[in-house]
């Protein structure tokens, strides 16, 4: 049985849709990510999910239990806020102990498991501190410990790592990542950063303006992008429009071979490190970045430019004519999506 269901959830918010008939399910034990620009919905989603939005429409199952109408302490969920939000008040040990404790559980246990959790996220030396005694790194594994600490099913992470600097909030991602398979949750993890999402998640779902524009694995979202709007946010993306004859479509650059049946109006990609140097297609350099392991060398060819990204020991000087090939299995075929 999934874990979580939801089936046509809509959200309005007056006259704005939040979230237009939303439906998944996610299985138990795995990790989603809910991935989308600003205002595409997902903190809206995990709210609806935790119980703090009311649905216009739709259904809620958890555990195959309806949950709609229930209130948000009485569904298997914790939620972890992007800003920390801990009671300023009370030593870290209690603001982990607070759950616990709201549940009625037995002081034994609750003793136990703030142990258990002071030192998975090496706290123990912090337990009577204030939460302003502590780094920002410090009081969000307090709030991580804190959201676990009521041993839920379902954990709704609302963009735990934007306030964490990159090396920490890498490190951190990592220790979710490793908990999460550990204690055997099933994670709603909501980021608007990519990489964050391509490395953590078992499935990906992509938002755009309150509709599900893309769902897959890490893999299938990048390589297999089915629009527009997919192939831009994840990663760089080179495009070209127009008609595909005879497995060719002409571009700029030359011809571009394409493994898709002849159309006369057709959007296909390709990322910018499939590129091979020498082959039909050509331009000039505009622009090369170098950026250690690989250079980022922008290409014209009339008024449209390409990205290509090439292994960073390759100096191609601005004004340099480059010709490369792209191999057709590298070509994907997109779909226009009718919103945005
Ligand atoms: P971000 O990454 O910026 O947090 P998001 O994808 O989480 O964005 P939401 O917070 O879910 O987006 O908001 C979706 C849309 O609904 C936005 O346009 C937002 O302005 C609107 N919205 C959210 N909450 C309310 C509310 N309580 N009242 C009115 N509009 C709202």
């Amino acid at each position: 049985m999934p874990k979580l269901v939801l089936e046509e959830i809509a959200v309005r918010f007056g006259t704005y849709d939040a979230l237009k008939r939303v439906s998944f399910s996610v299985e138990e034990g795995a990790f989603v990510t809910l991935l989308g620009p600003s205002g595409c919905g997902k903190t809206t989603l995990l709210n609806v999910i935790a119980g703090f939005v009311q649905p216009l429409s739709g259904q809620i199952f958890i555990d195959g239990r309806n949950v709609t109408a229930l209130s948000p302490e009485r569904r298997d969920t914790a939620m972890c806020f992007q800003s920390y939000a801990l009671f300023p008040h009370l030593s870290v040990a209690r603001n982990i102990a607070f759950g616990p404790r709201q549940k009625k559980l037995a002081q034994m246990e609750t003793a136990r498991r703030v142990a258990s959790l002071l030192k998975t996220f090496e706290l123990e030396a912090h337990a009577e501190k204030l939460p302003n005694a502590l780094s920002g790194g410090q009081q969000q594994r307090v709030a991580l410990a804190r959201a676990l600490a009521v041993a839920p099913g379902l954990v709704l992470f609302d963009e735990p790592l934007s306030n964490l600097d990159a090396k920490l909030r890498d490190q951190v991602r990592h220790e979710i990542r490793a908990l999460q398979r550990d204690l055997g949750f099933t994670a709603l993890y909501v980021t608007h950063d990519q990489a964050e999402a391509l490395a953590l998640s078992d499935t990906v779902y992509l938002l755009n303006q309150g509709v599900i524009e893309q769902a897959g694995s890490p893999r299938q979202i990048y390589f297999q992008p089915k629009t527009r709007f997919v192939a831009d946010f994840i990663g760089a993306a080179n495009l070209h429009s127009g008609p595909i004859v005879d497995g060719v479509m002409m571009t700029p650059f030359g011809p571009l071979q394409v493994n898709a049946a002849d159309k006369d109006h057709a959007l296909v990609c390709w990322r910018p490190e499939v590129v091979r140097l020498g082959g039909p297609l050509s331009g000039r350099a505009a622009e090369s970045a170098f950026q250690g392991a690989y250079s980022d060398v922008f290409v014209t060819a009339e008024k449209e430019t390409v990205r290509l990204q090439l292994p960073g020991r390759n100096r191609i000087v601005p004004g340099a004519a480059v010709s490369f090939a792209i191999a057709p299995e590298d070509v994907v075929l997109l779909e226009e999506s009718d919103h945005g």
